[in-house]
């Protein structure tokens, strides 16, 4: 008899466990139709969630949220959060930003006011309203690093009055806002960031390298090295990336900002020559100047997203360019038909 009642409490515990785990919540995610947020949003939902995605549409695209868009749970408003945001959200991921070096460069004023109006509107949202905030820095916090890999604690090297301030300072910034919001109104606010993504929903023209390299091996245009490709990024692809973002939104606690990416470090020569393979191209490498401020080497430290979080990215770089191509040939051919 008493056995079978501590049985039957330990069941109905386990029971309330599970519904608080699967607990079905109200998200808003930011720069929804984008590369990361599209893939984020058909994340949560196939979850169980509910999403609303707002994007202004500069970079986004609609073919990114036609698998959403068949989802009860999925609304979407094109709006720019340098508006003022309403409506009531358990968490919200906030991704809004151009990522791409030459787009962030185009307007650089409307970079930066999205950067911090764009956190700030995200901020005042969650603090009348209690929702939980991550939102995606990046690893250009760091600009050019004088320390190698990139901690956490590395405060940076960042030329404030460059052509990649806007972006750079405008995350800057951004993370200011996020940590005075903790710290004056306790906004449970998260912020990660990445090193470089990649992946299939990348808009192809959007000027990134993988991009680039892998239109360019695509249409057999010669593969474009600026300055003599000897400086060097780490590539992580999306999947990872996108676990790591839930399971930092998901974390107890976190008061610091946190890198995702994939520590391994590699030069333009040779992630032209992945591509390449992989494509089974033989286009001409070819070199064009280096963009000024060019950061030389990025490699994250990611010994916090362990510790905090489990995570380590799980996709080589050959296995994820593979996995690109494949995408990026289908929109060539679409792109012709
Ligand atoms: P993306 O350009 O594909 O997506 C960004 C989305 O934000 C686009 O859909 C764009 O239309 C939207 N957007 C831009 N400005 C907006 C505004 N003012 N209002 C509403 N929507 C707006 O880029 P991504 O690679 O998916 O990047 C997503 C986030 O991750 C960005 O915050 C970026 O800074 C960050 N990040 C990305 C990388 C990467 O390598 N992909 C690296 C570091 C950080
Ligand atoms: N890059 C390149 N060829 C290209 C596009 C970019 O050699 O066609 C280089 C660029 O100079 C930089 C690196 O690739 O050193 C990564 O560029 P990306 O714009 O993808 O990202 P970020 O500079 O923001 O890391």
């Amino acid at each position: 008899m008493y056995c079978s009642s501590l049985r039957d409490h330990a069941a109905r515990v386990g029971q309330i466990a599970r519904l608080i785990e699967t607990r079905q919540m109200k998200y808003l995610v930011t720069g929804a139709a984008g590369f990361l947020g599209s893939h984020l949003t058909d994340a949560l939902l196939a979850q169980g969630h509910d999403v609303v995605g707002v994007d202004n549409m500069l970079s986004g695209r609609a073919k990114n949220l036609e698998n959403a868009k068949t989802h009860e749970g999925f609304s979407f408003h094109h709006h720019d959060v340098i508006e003022p945001l309403s409506g009531q959200y358990d968490r919200i991921f906030h991704l809004a930003a151009p990522a791409s070096p030459p787009l962030y460069q185009t307007d650089p004023v409307a970079t930066a006011k999205t950067c911090f109006l764009g956190t700030l509107n995200v901020l005042e949202l969650a603090r009348a309203t209690g929702a939980r905030v991550t939102m995606t820095s990046t690893s250009e916090v760091y600009g050019d690093p004088e320390q190698h890999p990139q901690t956490e604690t590395y405060l940076g090297n960042v030329n404030p009055v460059g052509p990649r301030a806007c972006y750079d300072e405008g995350k800057r910034i951004a993370e200011t806002l996020a940590f005075d919001f903790r710290r004056m109104y306790g906004v449970d606010v998260r912020a990660a960031r990445l090193f470089n993504t990649y992946g299939p929903r990348m808009d192809p023209e959007d000027g990134r390298v993988v991009s680039n390299f892998i239109m360019q091996a695509l249409t057999g245009k010669d593969i474009t090295l600026y300055g003599d490709g000897s400086q060097t990024r780490s590539f992580c692809y999306y999947t990872d990336v996108i676990r790591g973002l839930i399971a930092l939104m998901e974390a107890d606690t976190v008061d610091a900002p946190v890198n995702l990416g994939n520590p391994f470090e590699i030069d333009m020569r040779q992630i032209a020559r992945i591509v390449l393979d992989a494509v089974g191209s033989d286009s001409n490498l070819v070199h064009r100047p280096l963009p000024e401020d060019d950061p030389t080497r990025r490699q994250p430290d990611i010994r916090r997203a362990g510790e905090l979080l489990g995570w380590a990215p799980e996709v080589s770089v050959e296995e994820g360019v593979a996995k690109t191509v494949t995408y990026f040939k289908e929109y060539v051919l679409e792109r012709v038909a």
